[in-house]
């Protein structure tokens, strides 16, 4: 589902490069944890696979697609492949949460009458159904999350990535998103995180990749967040 060979990524005036080198594969269906330092390269690969922005040498395929090559009108149909949460939620604030679901439907121009159906059973789906007239900031920070992976998986899919999704939660919520992620992966979505939740990584034991400074250091299945010696 996702191949990176030999990917590098340097920003203009970086004084090293984000990524150096990193090759892997991920398959469909897979759950992976990327782990690494703060500043060790884990939001710019997955910004690479959002096609947020562009390897500098390398390549990144997605779904059989080298996004590189994808134009740039055509970006808009590799994110109905890929959905991504982040950190901060990143809800529009001044939308109730269903009409924040109802937007990532619509800016892929499905129909209104399917919008209308889809939106209240993934809201159902994520236990907000109750929730769907409110707007963001009358929500918890779970709750605003649980908003963030409906509009993410409404579209169904076939990659999640999520960068430090409980990064703003506390253990008991993030347990809770954790475990909807879980299910997500379990519907078939092949999903990727990005934490530094040690707890979490550890209760999982999902395949790791760990970065350092850019390199892929360890790439280990069923893995703990620190290697094992
Ligand atoms: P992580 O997500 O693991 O914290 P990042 O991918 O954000 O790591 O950062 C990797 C490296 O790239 C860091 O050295 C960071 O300072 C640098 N970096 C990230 N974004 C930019 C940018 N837009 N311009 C220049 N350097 C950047
Ligand atoms: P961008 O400027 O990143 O292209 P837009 O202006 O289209 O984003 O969207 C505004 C907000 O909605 C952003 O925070 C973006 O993350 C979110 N968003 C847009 N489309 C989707 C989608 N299909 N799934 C999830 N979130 C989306």
């Amino acid at each position: 589902m996702i191949v990176l060979s030999s990917v590098s990524k340097w920003y203009p005036n970086g004084a090293r490069p984000a990524l150096i080198d990193v090759s892997a594969e991920i398959g469909a269906g897979e759950f992976v944890f990327l782990v690494g330092p703060s500043g060790s390269g884990k939001s710019t690969l997955l910004r690479l696979l959002l096609r947020e922005d562009r390897a500098t040498s390398g390549q990144v395929v997605v779904a059989g697609r080298d996004v590189a090559r994808i134009p740039d009108r055509r970006v808009p149909q590799l994110r109905r492949i890929v959905g991504c949460v982040f950190q901060d939620f990143r809800l529009l604030p001044n939308r109730t949460v269903a009409a924040n679901v109802a937007f990532a439907l619509d800016v892929v121009g499905r129909p209104r009458h399917v919008v209308r159906s889809v939106v209240p059973e993934v809201l159902e789906l994520v236990g907000l159904g109750e929730k769907a007239d409110r707007y963001p900031d009358e929500l918890s920070g779970g709750e605003q999350q649980r908003v963030a992976i409906a509009r993410a998986f409404v579209g169904r899919p076939r990659v999640l990535l999520a960068d430090e999704p409980t990064g703003n939660l506390d253990p008991a919520t993030s347990i809770e998103i954790m475990s909807l992620l879980d299910a997500v992966h379990r519907a078939g979505t092949t999903v990727v995180m990005a934490t530094h939740n040690a707890s979490l990584v550890d209760a999982m034991r999902r395949r790791v990749l760990e970065l350092g400074d850019g390199a892929l250091i360890r790439d280990e299945a069923d893995g703990r967040y620190d290697q094992t010696a």
